[in-house]
């Protein structure tokens, strides 16, 4: 039996990891026919702003699964991550980073038992992408958390944890500030573990989680965060287990799944053949464990284990043990890795890796939407945001005098803060506010009126944006301002 796997060998280190990492799957003895595939710099630079060409897609969507060198987005050829494009085309929403113990490997936490999954959502939050210079000196952008996205990836957290005998999930958030959005995340969460009884359950905030992770890293079994937390956190959990040259993951999603190294392209050691290939080398365990060839994948993961044990290491490891003359190269270690498939490492760290494989699993009962569940929603507001360079209160009075009889003008606030009806304070007036108008009663919400409104407005000052505000089952779906 074969399999087709697009390889993408990448910038920057790219070329020499994914090389490195080749020669030891095809040496395993599992029988891979690697489509190679183009994405990243070059591709931008040719005009391709994308970078990801068609045929990359077209690969990707034959194969199924894919193993990715890291991608550069250099400045001035495209707005956007090729590696983001990549994930969001193929909707692989879970990403799923292990941080581990490995055995050879030191680091300040040798012994304690570290062995825990990052499940990182993502496709969604700040890394939609979607920001707006709202005025030449203020940049928003908008953090997107929907329930599907939510429940998708923290279910993908419970099931993960329930196939490989894992105890526990935590949801790592920050709803205490964010209560729309990363409460909606916690709210799933909560709801969710109802379903698993046999699974622990905690949530956390994410400032503590980093916290708690560096204190005592070994509480943690499955975490699950939102898209920029997760990647922030990860990075954490890899320097806990030994760096970013042995930080493994995997995109998952219900079709395809792309396996890669958390390190970037690394641009001042390419083509020097010392950077550090275990990272891909174990995301490539994972792909192997994917493609069920469970066997394989315990067979690299121990040769690399073995070789790491015995002292072969690359620079980024001899340097921290002040040996850097014997560092291994890059393809040196490959070599040896190869060498060792068959062995095992003295040491045997406890370990529940390596059977995240297989396909998702199938979904267990979806919540129905909010439109089936028949949640009332009601028009309470608009928030129609400004720009005008003057005094709050002088822009309160005048936008109050234009409101017309079917609106009133509740506040202002700039950067969430209450500044009109003047709250006191000494905020920096950055030009830039939010004005919240509610329709006065005996004159419902109209789109009429709306327009009308935001007429008025803009013969004063340029609006910039504008909400409505909406309210589900009586509850509002805004915040109020600070200092209200
Ligand atoms: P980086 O991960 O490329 O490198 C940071 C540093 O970490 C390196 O200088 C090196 O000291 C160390 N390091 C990284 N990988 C290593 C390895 N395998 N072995 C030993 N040491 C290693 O991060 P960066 O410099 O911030 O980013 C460089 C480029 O990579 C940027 O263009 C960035 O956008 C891109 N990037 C891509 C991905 C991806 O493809 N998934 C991820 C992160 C960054």
């Amino acid at each position: 039996m074969s399999y087709k796997v697009t390889l993408i060998p990448g910038d920057g280190v790219g070329p020499e990891v994914a090389e490195a990492t080749r020669r030891v799957i095809d040496a395993s003895g599992v029988r891979i026919d690697w489509e190679v595939a183009e994405a990243g710099a070059e591709v931008f630079k040719r005009g391709d702003t994308s970078g990801v060409p068609r045929e990359t897609r077209d690969s990707i969507e034959r194969t199924r699964v894919a193993l990715k060198g890291p991608l550069e987005t250099p400045v001035g050829f495209g707005e956007k991550s090729a590696n983001v494009t990549l994930r969001k085309l193929f909707e692989t929403y879970a990403n799923v980073r292990p941080a581990r113990q490995i055995p050879g490997v030191p680091t300040r936490y040798d012994g304690e038992g570290i062995d825990f999954i990052v499940v990182r959502e993502n496709i969604e939050d700040l890394y939609a992408g979607v920001e707006y210079e709202n005025t030449r000196d203020v940049a928003v952008g908008l953090k997107i958390i929907t329930r599907r996205g939510s429940e998708k990836i923290i279910r993908y957290a419970f099931e993960l944890a329930e196939r490989e005998g894992r105890t526990k999930v935590s949801v790592g958030h920050k709803a205490n500030i964010l209560k729309h959005t990363e409460g909606l995340f916690k709210a799933v969460g909560e709801e969710l573990a109802a379903e698993y009884p046999g699974i622990a359950f905690e949530h956390l905030i994410i400032d503590n989680v980093a916290h708690q992770m560096v204190k005592n890293p070994a509480q943690f079994d499955v975490l699950v965060a939102t898209n920029l937390h997760g990647d922030i956190i990860s990075d954490l959990a890899s320097g806990l287990v030994g760096g970013l040259g042995f930080a493994a993951s995997g995109n998952y999603g219900d079709e395809v799944a792309i396996f890669e190294a958390v390190h970037g392209s690394a641009p001042k050691y390419a083509g020097k053949n010392v950077i550090n290939p275990t990272a891909l080398i174990l995301s490539a365990v994972m792909m192997l464990d994917h493609l069920g060839e469970k066997a394989a994948a315990r067979t690299v993961e121990d040769a690399v284990f073995a070789t790491l044990e015995a002292g072969a290491v690359t620079l980024d490891v001899a340097r921290q043990t002040g040996d850097v003359e014997s560092a291994t190269s890059t393809s040196g270690f490959a070599d040896k890795v190869i060498e060792n498939l068959g062995r095992t490492p003295s040491v045997r760290y406890p370990s529940k890796a390596g059977q995240r494989s297989g396909p998702v699993p199938a979904p267990r009962a979806r919540w129905a939407t909010g439109a089936a569940r028949q949640i009332e929603t009601a028009i309470h507001g608009v928030d129609i945001y400004v720009e005008a360079e003057m005094d709050p209160v002088a822009l309160g009075d005048m936008l109050s005098a234009i409101a017309g009889p079917d609106w009133w003008l509740e506040f202002i606030s700039t950067r969430g803060t209450l500044v009109y009806p003047n709250a006191g304070g000494r905020m920096d007036n950055v030009g830039w506010w939010r004005c919240r108008f509610i329709p006065v009663q005996g004159h419902p919400y109209s789109e009429a009126g709306f327009a009308g409104l935001l007429q008025r407005v803009n013969a004063k000052v340029p609006w910039v944006q504008a909400f409505k505000l909406r309210g589900y089952g009586g509850k509002a779906g805004y915040t109020a301002p600070q200092g209200a």
